[in-house]
């Protein structure tokens, strides 16, 4: 049977969910994925027994009644998944070179502005308005709070706040607005164009809680691929999709590497926007629809160093750090010379050990600029020239960690690496942009992808909708399923869930 009332292209996060949701609903749905391994950036992968993730390393809003909860709950995987709580006084610490305080950030709203304010007592009040202000930005999605409402978000001006620009008003004090940027690396903020809303839907889902997938977050994927299949849906992996043709503003078929045709009434695109455009038979697509894609920027990609760990050497820490050079946590800083500026680091959670880290992951930004060089290769073929330049870039960062934690060379049994370019060839992100579409504040209507495409069957989802991560994702992946089962009736299911 090559026929179905949904295909979907790409297995990534956003095109699981929407399997899992369609397929919940009765429909006939097939996924198409061009890798092996489920889960575009939410794989996990293991080397020398330790497990690595790629890009789910800590989520937010699982404890019960919560708003990832509710949507897991929905999926049908919520009690099928291993979670670990990040520590309730510090899931986060954010530090900075030349000041020994690592600044903590605590779960729950009231332990939050109270631990901060310990730092910072005369900012007490700013920093309780800061989480009020938060809650009024995610109030106006209505997928975010669950509340029933049905309020536009893209009619409200908040949309137009610039994230920066609006820390830089809540507080005088530089230290402060910037610790409350500390989680920048979640979003790859930069200073003159990220809303607030982004900001906001991450930092204020953080706070209320935090945790970590439990060995590996591959098992996310896997779950959500178990209910797909439970309810009769089909997943085809190793299969690229080369084509999507039709006629009349309708797609009729996704076309394979091999050259077999898949044919559905809907199309949902797990794709970058611009990479689904590129598929897309050209007599179907609208010049300035394409142009205004194509002129999108993306956010910018990760350099990930994968540590093991010598056997019983390291503690595991049940919470992440989050360092800066400077006092300036904006990816605008960029600065090849001085490269890091920054990491991420922590240590993955493992079912043997509460006491000993197999692992560490470690994160900082990379431009796409450092490896272009390298465009026209691939994965494990890119030659011994890229295997220097990552391991001459793997022993700066280790520098910059040497300095906070000055003992750590002596834990590591091995490590690997990964730049911007493993992201494009495993996920096809454009240049490994990290969490694709750079949203600008300054013109939100044009950097939000609607999951509506020009061409009548054919939908987006995932990350370059509204948001990204695994929430924003969860969200995406329910308003792209509204379009096709009805929003009041999707989202009554998953509040009733
Ligand atoms: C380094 C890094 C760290 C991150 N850390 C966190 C974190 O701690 N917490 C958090 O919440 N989020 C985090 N994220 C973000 C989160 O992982 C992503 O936003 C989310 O997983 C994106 O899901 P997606 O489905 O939109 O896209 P993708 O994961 O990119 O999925 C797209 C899928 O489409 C497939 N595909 C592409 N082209 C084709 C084709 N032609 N045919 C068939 N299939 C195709 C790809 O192989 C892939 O599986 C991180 C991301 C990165 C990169």
């Amino acid at each position: 049977m090559n026929k179905f009332d949904v295909v979907i292209i790409g297995g990534g996060l956003g095109g699981l969910l929407c399997g899992n949701i369609l397929s919940r609903e009765g429909l006939s749905v097939c996924v198409l994925e061009k890798n092996n391994k489920l889960g575009g950036c939410i794989q996990s992968f293991s080397k020398n027994k330790a497990i690595f993730n790629t890009g789910l390393n800590y989520t937010e809003s699982l404890g019960e009644g919560e708003v990832l909860y509710q949507y897991f709950k929905y999926f049908g995987i919520m009690d099928k998944i291993k979670i670990k709580r990040l520590d309730i006084e510090h899931f986060d610490k954010i530090s900075f070179d030349n000041d020994k305080n690592e600044y903590p950030f605590a779960q729950g709203y009231d332990n939050f502005i109270e631990s901060l304010s310990q730092h910072f007592p005369s900012e007490k009040q700013n920093l309780k308005k800061y989480i009020k202000d938060l809650e009024e930005v995610c109030n106006i999605f209505p997928m975010y709070m669950l509340n029933g409402s049905s309020e536009k978000s893209h009619e409200s001006k908040l949309l137009n706040i610039g994230a920066f620009d609006y820390l830089d008003s809540i507080t005088k004090n530089p230290k402060l607005r910037e610790i409350l940027g500390g989680m920048n690396s979640l979003y790859a903020g930069v200073k003159d164009k990220t809303p607030l809303y982004i900001h906001a839907l991450i930092n204020y889902s953080f706070i209320r809680s935090a945790w970590r997938f439990v060995d590996g977050s591959s098992q996310l994927a896997a779950r959500i691929a178990d209910v797909i299949n439970e309810n009769g849906g089909k997943i085809i992996r190793s299969t690229k999709v080369t084509k999507l043709g039709g006629a009349n503003n309708e797609i009729e078929y996704a076309e394979l590497e091999n050259g077999e045709k898949i044919f559905a009434k809907t199309f949902i695109s797990n794709l970058h926007p611009y990479n689904t455009l590129k598929i897309t038979e050209p007599t179907l697509i609208k010049k300035a629809f394409h142009n205004r894609i194509k002129s999108l920027d993306n956010t910018i990609g990760m350099f990930s160093m994968y540590i093991v760990l010598k056997n019983k050497s390291f503690p595991y820490i049940n919470y992440n750090h989050h360092h800066f050079s400077d006092v300036n946590v904006w990816t605008t800083r960029y600065n090849k010379k001085t490269w890091p500026e920054h990491y991420m680091l922590y240590t993955p959670a493992i079912s043997k050990s509460d006491e000993w880290a197999d692992s560490i992951i470690a994160l900082t930004y990379m431009d796409f600029k450092e490896v272009e060089k390298w465009t026209d290769t691939y994965i494990e073929e890119r030659g011994s020239e890229y295997l220097d330049f990552k391991q001459r870039k793997a022993e700066l960062l280790l520098d910059k960690i040497e300095e906070k934690f000055p003992d750590i060379r002596k834990h590591i049994h091995c490590y690997y690496t990964s730049t911007p370019l493993t992201y494009r060839d495993y996920t096809g992100t454009p240049e490994g942009s990290s969490y694709g579409v750079l949203k600008d504040f300054s013109k939100p209507l044009t950097t939000i992808i609607t999951a509506k495409s020009r061409i009548s069957n054919l939908f987006f989802t995932g990350q370059n909708l509204n948001m990204h991560g695994i929430l924003g994702v969860a969200i995406s992946s329910a308003l792209t399923c509204s379009e096709v089962v009805g929003y009041e009736y999707l989202i009554n299911k998953i509040i009733k869930a």
